[in-house]
């Protein structure tokens, strides 16, 4: 049993990693400023025993009492809409959240967990991506500010690790959806499952050609865990290697949700990667770790939750297109 600090605790997959770790009987100390988490996504965790909550902003100095086993650094806003809203937010926890969340594993002594990101390889020249492909990111776009913060993140994390022996995990993330996402997070997935849900224009992006690669929740914490539990300190790509594009992704949204929602086109967003997808071959060597759930189950699930908190939908049951089977 060990005792961990999950920073992002109260967001998508903070939530998730909360709920396991708890599972498995570990203590968790859960720290959000709730910027773009909600306690309604850790409150089922209230009454378990081994369960804190902190409302904090890790951009200043943390701190937390007692023995620590763990850091687990995830706070970060991580959807592209919230790139324009929040840039300087998302800098600052990258860099300054990153340096105070290290500076916490070294005072106690505890394994530092990196949460980063396949948008460290940015658009990617190398298809599809190993970890040890440089990437190609544009510093001073858009994206820049989420992208450059977890480069820099990355190499004060493996700052650490050489100049201070300080033990470290880092896993770079690759679109992951699921249960607990923010409905108006302006990610693709929940954004046209809550369109196909409310009968509303389903909006793609460009031409849709573009790709992605999604995991669903379930996967990725499983692939948090085995990364943690092993004794790799260099990146770890965690993601489902299953590559869509985005107007593959709009036509299965549709067909799960039997939604009579159009789809829509709408202008590219500047610097927008034009593919993405994993090479998995350290996951699976090095961690035995495979994404299991397929795209078409995991919407059904992810769904299913966006039905439940967006409450009633615009368009009646009987003007909704069967389910193919
Ligand atoms: P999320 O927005 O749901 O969760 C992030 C959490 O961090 C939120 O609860 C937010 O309130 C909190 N937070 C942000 N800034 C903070 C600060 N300064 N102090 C304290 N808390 C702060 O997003 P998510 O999808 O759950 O992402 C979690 C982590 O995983 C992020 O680091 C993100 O970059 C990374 N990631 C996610 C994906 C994905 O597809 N979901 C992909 C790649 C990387
Ligand atoms: N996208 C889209 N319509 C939307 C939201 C996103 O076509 O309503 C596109 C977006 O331009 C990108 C892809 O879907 O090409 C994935 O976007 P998301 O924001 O989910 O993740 P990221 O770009 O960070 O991979």
């Amino acid at each position: 049993m060990s005792r961990v600090v999950v920073t992002g605790g109260a967001g998508f997959l903070g939530s998730h990693l909360c709920r396991a770790l708890l599972d498995r009987g570990d203590d968790v100390i859960a720290i959000d400023n709730l910027v773009t988490g909600s306690v309604a996504n850790i409150e089922a965790l209230f009454g378990r025993p081994g369960f804190t909550f902190v409302e904090h902003d890790v951009s200043n100095y943390v701190w937390v009492p007692g023995d620590v086993d763990v850091v687990m650094h995830l706070a970060s806003p991580a959807s592209p809409a919230d790139f324009e809203r929040i840039p300087i937010q998302i800098l600052k926890v990258g860099g300054l959240g990153t340096h105070n969340t290290l500076g916490l594993a070294m005072a106690k002594g505890a394994k530092f967990f990196l949460a980063s990101t396949s948008e460290v390889y940015g658009d990617p020249l190398v298809h599809p991506q190993p970890e040890d492909y440089w990437g190609n990111v544009n510093p001073i776009g858009p994206r820049g500010v989420y992208d450059e913060a977890k480069r820099y993140a990355e190499a004060m994390t493996m700052a650490y690790h050489r100049h201070h022996s300080l033990d470290v995990r880092i896993v770079r993330i690759f679109n992951t959806y699921g249960p607990r996402m923010r409905p108006d997070d302006g990610r693709a997935v929940s954004n046209f499952l809550v369109q196909a849900l409310r009968g509303e224009p389903i909006t793609i992006y460009g031409d849709g050609s573009q790709t992605r690669s999604f995991t669903y929740v379930d996967d990725e914490i499983r692939g948090f865990l085995a990364l943690l539990d092993s004794t790799e300190t260099t990146p770890v790509n965690i993601g489902n290697d299953r590559e869509f594009t985005i107007a593959d992704l709009a036509r299965l949204v549709i067909d799960v949700t039997g939604s009579t929602s159009e789809v829509i086109h709408l202008p590219l967003p500047q610097d927008d990667p034009t593919q993405r997808q994993p090479d998995l071959t350290r996951a699976r060597t090095l961690l035995q770790w495979e994404p299991t759930v397929a795209l078409r189950d995991g919407l059904v699930e992810t769904a299913s939750y966006f039905r439940n908190v967006i409450g009633p939908v615009s368009v009646a049951d009987d003007q909704r297109r069967p389910t193919p089977s």
